[in-house]
């Protein structure tokens, strides 16, 4: 065995393929058709209006070490101090491996894992009622509230001009107080009113519609659009037929 390998999985990139068109994004590990990494947390579930289909694309602190890699938010230093989360390696190959991670922290990271879905399950209800043009609820309001105190609390309000805050913790608590700030960004500044939910049934998935004329549905054309035009598809030869 090498020495220890950082995190470096490969970021998802954000150009189609060349010649295929664009990879079908529910297929992939990291999606990042949000353009914008809030709501590209928020589409780490695939399919989440859809009970039945609904599928978790990041769990664990491992991989969510990875997406936070992946997204940018995360540097792999980072990544490394938090939790030993970072080693990507599958556990039973690395038996002769020294151990490097301790239990206690191994647990903190699973739980940090966990609160990052907590943020994600307030998110959710709260973009939700902002495409559909109502009030959030008053739980994930409430819950939103929380995290976004919690967040400034734990951050340094960086000296100099524009002011900013940057969270204190490494790792998955540094991610998820980031995440908190920057929702806190999206939902309080001006890209706000282009935030839309994809149209395909089921679906679910956020993302910033940077059209001129504000009039993207997909949360990718090669995927929500490509079904639906097979569905218009079916029903005008269903008509003729
Ligand atoms: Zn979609």
């Amino acid at each position: 065995m090498t020495s220890k390998q950082p995190v470096r999985t490969a970021p998802v990139p954000p150009s189609p393929a060349a010649g295929e068109g664009p990879p079908r994004a529910h297929d992939a590990g990291v999606s990042r058709v949000g353009g914008h990494p809030v709501l590209d947390f928020a589409n780490t579930v695939a399919w989440r209006l859809d009970p039945a289909r609904a599928v978790a694309r990041v769990r664990g602190a491992e991989a969510w070490t990875r997406w936070g890699v992946a997204v940018g938010l995360l540097t792999v230093e980072g990544a490394e101090a938090s939790s030993g989360a970072a080693d990507s390696a599958p556990a039973e190959t690395s038996a002769d491996a020294p151990a490097e991670t301790a239990p206690t922290e191994t647990a903190h990271a699973e739980t940090s894992a966990t609160a990052l879905q907590d943020l994600r399950a307030v998110l959710w209800p709260v973009l939700d009622a902002l495409v559909e043009g109502e009030e959030p609820p008053a739980a994930a309001w409430e819950a939103l509230r929380r995290d976004l105190v919690r967040a400034r609390e734990d951050a340094d309000l960086l000296p100099g001009f524009p002011l900013r805050w940057r969270p204190r913790a490494d790792g998955l608590d540094g991610l998820r107080h980031t995440l908190a700030l920057r929702a806190e960004d999206l939902l309080g500044g001006d890209e706000l009113a282009r935030v839309r939910r994809c149209e395909g049934p089921g679906c679910g998935w956020f993302f910033l519609d940077r059209s001129r004329g504000g009039t993207r549905r997909w949360c990718s054309s090669g995927d929500c659009g490509n079904r639906d035009r097979a569905r218009r598809h079916y029903a005008r030869t269903r008509q003729r037929g």
